[in-house]
């Protein structure tokens, strides 16, 4: 049987990673400066994390939610930590998973059926989630029953009209764009959207699949904002690469039971991976390193004069070289082994490394970058 062909892939078989290093199974080397679309957040194969996945592994692996796991009440716990005001935490596998549940829960919660998303927006492809997906060709007849409207990033007027006719039941809104192209609101009109949503009795969904878990220098990036979110979807950086999603959940709404679930959401091997990322996360300092190397890369990117505007923010960053990159990102790869990511503007390199990278190894990356660009 062929595998169903839908990804465009590199001609690469990986056989080993460590830290930011990727190896081939013909042993060359890489420098991962994607992490599988944002995903590894701690380094690949980091120590802490094979040790709690191992021992996890010995014990229990899986058991469902039929009966308590203390693993669960420890991450919402540890999670707590890093915002203001109270939270619950439901587990869920994948970031499209956690945001079609933060749209089920503000629908459930309001009443209200439609939803505002912005333009450039990508929320995964579950249903409710890909129709909040500014990208009509992922959007299959039998999702397209749900009723969207895309504003785009600075239009209050549009985004006022839509939200007064108290109709809608979430805005969700990625602060850093991922796969549009790492564009952000500005601040002043991320307070317009908090004050249009309280006043209207819209929920705020902050999509923190990508930009989570210290990837944009804050440890959620909505907190470079003046936003008040009611569910805070996650995953990607949460489990380094184990499967696992969650949204946190407001306070104010209240669970009723069997109004979500899930069978894998939440089992024992996630949840130690996703504590075990904490753990790194807290003692090497990594969400103050992702905000020192942004800084980094900004100085950097003068200091060797490239020709592009800088995008996005932390390690979720990247330059916009105002014409298509597939050519210097193929060049990055073949030349110099370095991964970096691609987004839906041709024309934006998106760097996304583990956010323990160096800044030895982005200073590598940009001096390649301007040589090849
Ligand atoms: N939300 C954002 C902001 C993303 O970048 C992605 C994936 O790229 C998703 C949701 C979907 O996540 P997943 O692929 O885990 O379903």
């Amino acid at each position: 049987m062929s595998l169903y062909d839908v990804y465009a892939q590199y001609p690469i078989e990986l056989e080993a990673a460590s830290g930011m290093e990727l190896t081939t199974t013909q042993g060359e080397k890489y420098l991962d400066f994607y992490g599988g679309h944002a995903v590894i957040s701690i380094g690949h194969s980091h120590p802490h994390y094979l040790a709690a996945l191992t021992e996890q592994l010995g014990k229990i692996g899986f058991y469902s939610n039929v009966v308590q796991n203390r693993y669960q009440q420890e991450l919402s716990d540890r999670l707590n930590g890093y915002l203001t005001g109270e939270y619950a935490l439901f587990l869920c596998n994948s970031g499209a998973e956690a945001n079609e549940n933060a749209l089920k829960l503000a629908s459930f919660k309001t009443g209200r059926k439609k939803v505002l998303a912005f333009k450039g927006s990508f929320h995964g492809r579950t249903s409710a989630a890909v129709a909040a997906t500014d990208n009509p060709s992922i959007v299959a007849p039998v999702n397209a029953g749900h009723e969207v409207s895309f504003v785009a990033f600075g239009d209050y007027d549009s985004l006022k009209q839509h939200l007064y006719t108290a109709e809608y039941c979430a805005v969700i809104i990625e602060t850093i764009q991922g796969v549009g192209g790492l564009d952000q609101p500005s601040i002043e009109f991320a307070s317009q959207i908090n004050t249009l949503c309280k006043e209207t009795g819209t929920l705020l969904i902050a999509d923190e699949v990508q930009s989570g878990f210290g990837r944009s220098g804050k440890f959620f990036s909505f907190q470079r904002f003046d936003l008040e979110p009611d569910f805070i979807p996650v995953a990607k950086g949460m489990g380094n690469g184990f499967p696992i999603g969650g949204v946190l959940i407001h306070e104010k709404h209240h669970a009723v039971k069997g109004e979500l679930g899930t069978t894998f959401g939440g089992n024992y091997l996630a949840c130690r991976a996703a504590l075990a990322v904490l753990d790194v996360i807290e003692k090497e300092g990594l969400v103050e390193n992702a905000s020192l190397l942004e800084h980094h890369f900004r100085a950097e990117v003068e200091r060797l004069d490239i020709d592009a505007q800088i995008k996005g923010a932390g390690l979720m960053i990247g330059l916009d070289f105002g014409i298509p990159t597939a050519p210097l990102r193929k060049a990055l790869l073949e030349q110099s082994h370095v991964f970096v990511g691609s987004s839906s503007n041709p024309n934006v390199v998106r760097i996304l490394p583990p956010l323990n990278c160096t800044k030895e190894a982005l200073s590598y990356l940009l001096s390649e970058i301007k040589r090849l660009s």
